[in-house]
């Protein structure tokens, strides 16, 4: 099964950086809010460059001076499933409306990302969780489970560590 990574990011404003392993690279989009387990809440989702399958074991500073600089964590990462039986994953993205389903540390259940505005770099989507058994409106894992899941630590951690 493909991988997806999700990383917290510190740089001038921090972020999540959501990551689907699709064609040999992994495709990328900075969610600002982070992902919700709430069917309602719809998160905005900015397209950004891919990368490379390698940095998504990221995690540490990226030094000033350099795009995106600031501490970087793997806050979730495991495989997914296209929930999509019609068309590949590619397709579905190329199409603007994708559905999956993630089996990560933190994060379990289907979600989908809904193109909105442009293409391509800094296309504006929007992750939503779908109503499936992973939904839930209380649990913010954001919040309660701050961690990387390769290391344990924080971000606040990781960027102390690197002073
Ligand atoms: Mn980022």
């Amino acid at each position: 099964m493909p991988r997806f990574v999700i990383h917290k990011h510190a740089a001038r404003s921090l972020h999540y950086d959501f990551r689907l392993e699709v064609d040999g690279v992994l495709k990328s989009w900075a969610v600002p809010r982070g992902p919700s387990l709430d069917p309602r809440e719809k998160r905005l989702a900015v397209e950004v460059e891919d990368h490379s399958l390698e940095y998504g074991d990221f995690e540490g500073v990226i030094g000033e001076g350099q795009y995106g600089a600031g501490a970087v964590i793997v806050w979730d990462a495991g495989e997914y499933r296209d929930l999509d039986e019609d068309r590949s994953l590619a397709e579905a993205l190329r199409a603007g409306h994708a559905r999956f389903w993630l089996e990560g540390r933190k994060l379990r259940g289907g979600w989908s990302l809904q193109r909105m505005r442009g293409r391509g770099e800094k296309a504006q989507w929007l992750l939503i969780k779908r109503r499936d058994e992973g939904a839930d409106a209380r649990r913010r894992p954001t919040s309660t489970q701050p961690e990387s899941v390769l290391s344990g630590r924080t971000i606040e951690q990781v960027r102390a560590e690197a002073r």
